[in-house]
């Protein structure tokens, strides 16, 4: 777990978050810089690079963020009117923060295709 992941810092509580839901495994926590109305993130607690570092043992945490995901949805009031998920990977994809993180995004009507 790098201490110069931000990500884990906030897991760990060790810097401040808006942080709205934490277990044993998963932490959600507002975006510091929110690109909708609702921007949540949903990280696992455990430090996992991308989406591309996991493998079969991570099949049901990766199930979890989804699920965590949906609640956090209805919690927030725009799964009625829709949300978008995004799980940036690597360079290319715009991935700024090398921990991996789930998007969710609501509470405004989205473009398609995504920039
Ligand atoms: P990425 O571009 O890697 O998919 O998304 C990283 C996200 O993390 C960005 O939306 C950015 O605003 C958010 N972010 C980066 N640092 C912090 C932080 O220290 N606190 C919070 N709450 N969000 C952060
Ligand atoms: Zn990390």
């Amino acid at each position: 777990m790098p201490q110069d992941c931000i990500f884990c810092q906030i897991a760990q509580g060790n810097v401040a978050a808006d942080v709205i839901y934490q277990d044993d495994e998963v932490t959600a926590f507002h975006d510091a810089h929110p690109q909708a109305p609702t921007h949540i993130l949903i990280i696992p607690n455990r430090h996992i690079r991308t989406l591309k570092a996991t493998g079969e043992e991570d099949i049901p945490l990766l199930g979890k963020l989804l699920a965590v995901a949906r609640d956090l949805a209805e919690e927030a009031g725009v799964a009625q009117s829709g949300y978008r998920l995004v799980l940036n990977t690597d360079e290319q994809s715009g991935q700024t923060v090398f921990h991996l993180h789930l998007h969710l995004l609501g509470g405004r009507r989205m473009g398609w295709p995504p920039g």
